[in-house]
């Protein structure tokens, strides 16, 4: 099938509250081209070189969301655009996407990145982790982040009771971490669920899934 007809696949199966975002990552832009004519304008990328070459040549009226693990030396790159970051999961990072966003006098959105998966592979802050950093006095002081949901990972496996309780933990960990808000916290957004997983992820709670492979089809990393 077609980026496109995969892409209409997708869209009409998903709840009006979930936002799909189309992981892009190693595709190339003609097939990036493809998805935007077809009416997608969010994509997701796991590199930020990548991430900013596609940006230059692509419409401007895309939303690039950064879904990687993200070195605190390369937030600068990608500062004066991205729209969400999903792979928050260190307070030093957060600090650095402050002060790169500052810059551009703008405030990058971010997801804190909850460790839910079994694997040690799989990065990620615990649920008491997250709540010190949104308690502390310095978070507060952070003008230019939003810190607007959370974001997990389940592990790579067929098992579906597993990923399921996966995502109901992070599902939970968010309930609980939305009671309180403030000017830079306030959780709106759940990003859970894949291209194996996101019809399960959705019943358990996700408002944005990240699929891939089911809209440009298998990724070929040679
Ligand atoms: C690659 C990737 C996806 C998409 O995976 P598919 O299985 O191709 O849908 C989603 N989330 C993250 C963080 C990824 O790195």
């Amino acid at each position: 099938m077609s980026i496109k007809q995969n892409l209409q696949n997708i869209k009409t199966s998903l709840p009006e509250h979930v936002t799909l975002v189309a992981v892009s990552k190693t595709k190339p832009i003609s097939d990036l081209m493809e998805a935007y004519h077809a009416g997608q304008r969010i994509f997701g990328e796991n590199k930020i070189q990548e991430m900013v070459d596609k940006h230059e040549t692509m419409p401007k009226d895309i939303e690039w969301h950064m879904i990687g693990h993200v070195q605190s030396n390369k937030v600068k790159y990608m500062a004066p655009f991205v729209r969400l970051i999903h792979g928050v999961d260190n307070f030093k990072l957060l600090k650095e996407i402050n002060k790169q966003a500052l810059k551009h006098d703008r405030a990058i959105d971010c997801l804190l990145q909850i460790k839910i998966a079994s694997e040690d592979s799989k990065f990620g802050m615990t649920p008491n982790e997250a709540s010190k950093i949104i308690k502390s006095d310095v978070f507060s002081e952070l003008k230019n982040i939003k810190v607007v949901g959370l974001m997990g990972m389940a592990t790579f496996t067929n098992n579906d009771s597993q990923i399921e309780k996966e995502f109901n933990y992070l599902k939970d960990t968010f309930d609980s971490l939305k009671q309180t808000s403030t000017d830079n916290y306030q959780l709106n957004t759940i990003s859970m669920g894949m291209s194996g997983d996101y019809q399960l992820a959705i019943n358990c709670g996700s408002t944005m899934v990240r699929v891939g492979s089911s809209i440009f089809g298998s990724r070929n990393y040679n």
